[in-house]
């Protein structure tokens, strides 16, 4: 026999969980009559929710002995909810996914049979339309993934979704990479294994609402930027050393003309301009070394990832 976790970040999903239930005891039931020799347990991370979704999936716990979870003391962010559910999963094989249905849980044989079958050792889902989501989020996050690709590393696919199915080797992987400032789309990434890419269209939520808004995102994509790039870094020694020759050849051409034509007091609005655009620059710059030297410190500080309230 061997086991495969469900990992499943919820915060407030009180409405979904039922349906998420429902359609993940179906497959299962699908998944049964191909694989005999797998069995499911079921982990739900309760990240801090405000609503009674840790009582609905108590109530789930209560009648199945699959489902067990883990509630977190406050909101620590699907990236923290994730990493709790790899380091209680015991499974063979771990599936991450969402808890609204997004992630189709009919694609989940055709992920198990690309590790056992076919010889991967990851299958990750991408989606291939954003149908249903605002068009300007839509252009912001293809912008994202190109910039990502070009200032780091490691690849980043468009359209990439969390929901992937793992073998216990990376599952360990990924749980020894402990750092507070986790982008697991990156992490995943990082820690290298064959992966098996699997579209799909896009779905919209089953219910409840997403717990995205643009500037979450916009926030999250500095997480990603500042976690897998140093990219910015080189970008201000590169600036630095582009302004230092600008004020170099300045100072040539002023003690020059001011040799030839002497001084008489004009060139405020000039002196002006060039003083707006070195504070600029330097403000832009500190700023840059500021936000990595803040990741930093808050990466020495070695906080937990989560803390737990309650688990079973
Ligand atoms: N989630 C979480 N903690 C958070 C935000 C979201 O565990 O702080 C979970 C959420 O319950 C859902 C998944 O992460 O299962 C994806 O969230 P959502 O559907 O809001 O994101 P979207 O699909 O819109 O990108
Ligand atoms: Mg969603």
């Amino acid at each position: 026999m061997s086991l495969l976790s469900v990992i499943v970040p919820c915060y407030n999903e009180e409405a979904a969980i039922p349906f998420f239930y429902d359609a993940i005891e179906k497959i299962r039931g699908q998944f049964a009559e191909k694989h005999p020799d797998v069995d499911f347990e079921y982990i739900f991370i309760d990240d801090g929710s405000k609503d009674d979704t840790l009582a609905v999936i108590k109530r789930f716990r209560e009648k199945d002995k699959r489902v067990r979870f883990v509630s977190f003391s406050r909101n620590f962010g699907k990236e923290a909810a994730l990493y709790a559910g790899f380091s209680k999963a015991a499974g063979d094989y771990v599936v991450c996914m969402d808890a609204d249905l997004q992630d189709p849980p009919e694609l989940m044989i055709e992920m198990y049979e690309a590790i056992v079958n076919e010889g991967y050792d990851s299958a990750a889902t991408r989606r291939v339309t954003r149908k249903g989501e605002p068009k300007i989020r839509s252009f912001f996050a293809r912008m994202f993934y190109r910039l990502m690709n070009r200032i780091s590393d490691i690849e980043f696919v468009d359209g990439a979704r969390d929901y992937r199915i793992m073998s216990r080797k990376m599952v360990d992987a990924i749980l020894e990479l402990g750092e507070n400032n986790r982008f697991t789309k990156g992490i995943y990434s990082w820690v290298g294994f064959r992966t098996k890419w699997i579209e799909f269209e896009n779905v919209e939520r089953i219910a409840g609402e997403t717990k995205w808004s643009f500037f979450g995102l916009l926030r999250y994509s500095f997480e990603a930027i500042l976690g897998f790039s140093t990219a910015p870094l080189s970008f201000v020694i590169t600036l630095g050393f582009i302004v230092t020759f600008m004020a170099f050849a300045l100072i040539i051409f002023v003690v020059i003309k001011t040799l030839l034509y002497g001084d008489p007091t004009s060139g405020w609005p000039s002196m002006i301009c060039i003083i707006v655009f070195f504070a600029g620059t330097q403000l832009l710059c500190t700023g840059i070394v500021g936000a990595y030297l803040g990741k930093t410190y808050l990466e020495t500080k070695n906080r937990p990832i989560f803390i737990t309230k309650e688990e079973e």
